[in-house]
């Protein structure tokens, strides 16, 4: 057996939470690497949002999507992932069954324009409060970088305190890794 890098680890899990027809979401989708997965895995019933404020991520993810000719499932957003709430149908948010951040900033990109705490966390609350029971809300925390730290702290903060009947919460991280690595925080509503 061997353990997973972080990515890895959630790409495991997120396979295991969708099955064909379902709904997830990509809350950065950045180059597109997890929109694609995404779109694949949901299949051809299924349906993928996808959220970046930057139209240089989203182009990116466009042309990735379309190479693969995976464009017709997936809807872009050049909106903030806080926008969520009144951009999902409220009918297809029953569906829904994993959300997926990657912190940070667009790799390749201006690392100025990142993330920002109270909208990650803001988010993070409006989501899980759109998922069913069973459904999956999974966050890459990168803590490198200065907005990281502050994200990093607020939502230790935030899902330290969330009633255990209601989410379940757990936190994958190597602990003897030089250079902050990304620690993963999976989110289940019960
Ligand atoms: N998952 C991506 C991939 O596979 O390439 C990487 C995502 S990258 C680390 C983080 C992205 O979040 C950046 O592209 C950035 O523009 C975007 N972002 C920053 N603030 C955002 C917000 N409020 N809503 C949605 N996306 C945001």
């Amino acid at each position: 057996m061997t353990l997973h890098n972080v990515l890895d680890f959630a790409k495991e899990v997120m396979n295991q939470s969708i099955n064909d027809g379902d709904i997830a979401i990509d809350a950065t989708a950045g180059k597109g690497s997890d929109t694609l997965f995404l779109a694949r895995r949901v299949g051809e019933s299924g349906k993928v949002y996808s959220f970046d404020i930057q139209k240089e991520a989203l182009d990116q993810t466009s042309q990735l999507l379309h190479h693969h000719q995976l464009d017709n499932r997936v809807t872009l957003f050049q909106q903030g992932h806080e926008q969520a709430n009144s951009l999902i149908p409220v009918e297809e948010q029953a569906r829904l069954k994993t959300v997926v951040f990657n912190l940070g900033y667009l790799p390749g990109g201006n690392k100025q324009i990142t993330t920002q705490t109270n909208t990650t966390v803001q988010a993070v609350s409006d989501f899980l409060d759109m998922l069913p029971s069973g459904g999956l809300l999974v966050v890459v925390v990168y803590h490198g970088h200065e907005e990281g730290k502050k994200e990093k702290e607020a939502l230790e903060t935030y899902s330290t305190q969330l009633n255990q009947q209601q989410v379940q919460v757990l936190r994958y991280e190597f602990v003897n890794q030089v250079n902050r690595p990304p620690f993963l925080l999976l989110f289940q509503k019960r």
